[in-house]
C-alpha cells in the first residue's frame, strides 16, 4: 500500500549540517548530499524528513540515495507530507491548464516538475494519451499514487512511461519505457494526433524524442503563424517540423524543414501532409546548410537542441550558437526575421543575448530585438527553483 510509504517508520530521517540552514529557509527543492551531518532510516525509504540539529521540521519530499540532490523538497516546516498533499499538486497542475486546453489544443504539459511543486515529476498530456517521466527513486516508487490521480483527473487512455532520461540509471531505476492502460482501452498504443491551436501533429511518444513533442514552443509557433504570411521560411533544426507547419498554415510562400535526423525529416512530412500543407524536407546538417545556402529567405527559424549538456560545455555552445546564427542573418532579406532559440539550461539568458549581438556584429547586419521569448504557460517556473526555466530565444528583425 501506498499509504505506508508515508508511515513515520518507513521515512528517512535526514539531519541538517549546522550553518546549512539558509538552504532550506530559500524554499529551494533540491537538498544536496553535502549539506546533511547525518541519515537514517530505511535507505530505500521514498519520503524523507529532513531536521535540524534540534530535530525541528525544515522539509520533507522525495528522496533518493543514489542522487547528490538527496532530498526533492515538497513540503517546509510543519506542513506535513502526506499522500493527499501529492495527490492535491497534481489535481491543482492539472486544473492550471484549463486555459490551455481547449477545442483548438489538446496537448500540454499538465506536470512540470518544480514549476508545479513536484520536484522530478514530469506529465505530458497528447490527447488521450500521458507520458510520464520520473527523475527520481522516490517518486518511482509512487508511481501507483501518480497513476491513481492521473486517472481520476484526466481519464486517458494509456500512460507511457517514459524511462530513457539518463539519470534514471544513476538512480538506478530501469531504462526501459512501461506503458498502462485504462478505460479498457482497445487501443494500447502510445502514438496519439494531437491538435495544437486547430493544427494537428502525429506524436509518437515510444519512439520520439524527449516525450515525443516539444509542447514548451506552442506559443512561439503561433507567433510564427502571425508573422508568416508571404514569407520564404527556413526552420532549421525542424524535428516534426511543427514550426514548418504553423509557417505554412500562416499563408508562407515556402518553407523548408533541414534536419539532420531521416526519422525527423519523415515526421516532419507526415505532419504537413496532416494539415494539408506543403514543403520543403531536407536530411541535412543545419550548420553546413546555412553556409552553403545561396538564395535569401524572410524568416529563419532556428531551434537547436540543448549544446550545452554540461556547464563545461558551455563555450562550445556559445560558438555553435554564434555561428549558425551568423550565417543564418546574412541570407536573411531586409526587413525579415529570425525566430532564435537556446533550450540549453547552463546557457544564461545574458549569455545567449550576447552570443546573438556577437553574431549580428560579425554579419554585418543591423539587427533589433522584437521581442524576448520563452516556454508556455504550461511550462511554469518555480520562483525557488529559477533553474527550471531553460528556453529562451528572441524575435528579431534583420535591417
Ligand atoms: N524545433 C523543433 C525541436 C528541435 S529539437 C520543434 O519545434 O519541435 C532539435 C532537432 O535538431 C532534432 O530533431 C535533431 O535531430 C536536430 N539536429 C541535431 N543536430 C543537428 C544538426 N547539426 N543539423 C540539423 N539538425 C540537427
Amino acid at each position: 500500500m501506498i499509504e505506508e510509504l508515508f508511515a513515520p517508520e518507513r521515512r528517512r530521517r535526514l539531519v541538517l549540517k549546522r550553518g546549512k540552514e539558509r538552504v532550506a529557509s530559500n524554499r529551494h527543492p533540491w537538498i544536496f548530499a553535502g549539506a546533511i551531518h547525518s541519515e537514517r532510516g530505511p535507505e530505500d525509504a521514498a519520503i524523507a524528513d529532513l531536521v535540524d540539529s534540534d530535530g525541528a521540521p525544515i522539509a520533507s519530499g522525495f528522496y533518493s540515495r543514489h542522487s547528490q540532490i538527496r532530498l526533492r523538497a515538497l513540503t517546509f516546516g510543519d506542513e506535513p507530507l502526506t499522500p493527499e498533499v501529492i495527490d492535491a499538486r497534481i489535481a491543482a497542475a492539472i486544473g492550471r491548464r484549463s486555459a490551455i486546453l481547449n477545442a483548438e489544443t489538446n496537448a500540454a504539459r499538465v506536470i512540470h516538475a518544480e514549476g508545479d511543486e513536484l520536484s522530478s515529476l514530469v506529465v505530458d498530456k497528447y490527447d488521450d494519451v500521458l507520458v510520464v517521466e520520473i527523475a527520481n527513486r522516490g517518486v518511482e516508487q509512487l508511481k501507483s499514487l501518480v497513476t491513481a490521480a492521473l486517472q481520476r483527473e484526466l481519464a486517458p487512455r494509456v500512460i507511457h512511461f517514459k524511462n530513457d532520461l539518463p539519470v534514471r540509471a544513476l538512480e538506478q531505476l530501469s531504462t526501459r519505457d512501461e506503458t498502462w492502460s485504462g478505460r479498457a482501452a482497445t487501443d494500447a498504443s502510445s502514438a496519439a494526433t494531437i491538435l495544437e491551436n486547430g493544427l494537428r501533429f502525429r506524436v509518437d511518444p515510444a519512439g520520439g524524442q524527449k516525450t515525443g513533442f516539444f509542447l514548451d514552443q506552442r506559443e512561439n509557433r503561433r507567433i510564427t503563424r502571425d508573422l508568416a504570411a508571404g514569407k520564404r521560411v527556413l526552420n532549421l533544426f525542424s524535428y516534426t517540423g511543427a514550426f514548418g507547419v504553423y509557417a505554412a498554415a500562416g499563408g508562407a510562400a515556402s518553407v523548408t524543414n533541414v534536419d539532420v535526423s531521416a526519422a525527423a525529416i519523415d515526421a516532419a512530412r507526415e505532419n504537413h501532409t496532416l494539415n494539408g500543407v506543403d514543403g520543403e524536407f531536407l536530411v541535412a546538417d543545419a550548420f553546413q546548410y546555412v553556409r552553403q545556402r545561396h538564395e535569401n529567405v524572410d524568416f529563419v527559424i532556428c531551434d537547436p537542441p540543448a549544446f550545452a549538456k554540461s556547464r563545461n560545455d558551455v563555450e562550445r555552445a556559445a560558438r555553435g550558437y554564434k555561428d549558425v546564427n551568423l550565417f543564418a542573418m546574412r541570407m536573411i532579406e531586409a526587413g525579415g526575421y529570425l525566430m532564435t532559440f537556446s533550450c540549453s539550461g547552463h546557457m544564461s539568458l545574458d549569455l545567449f543575448q550576447k552570443v546573438i549581438f556577437g553574431a549580428a556584429v560579425d554579419a554585418g547586419r543591423r539587427v533589433s530585438f522584437l521581442r524576448r521569448l520563452t516556454a508556455g504557460p504550461d511550462h511554469p517556473v518555480s520562483m525557488y527553483c529559477p533553474e527550471g526555466e531553460y528556453l529562451k530565444g528572441f524575435l528579431l528583425q534583420v535591417h
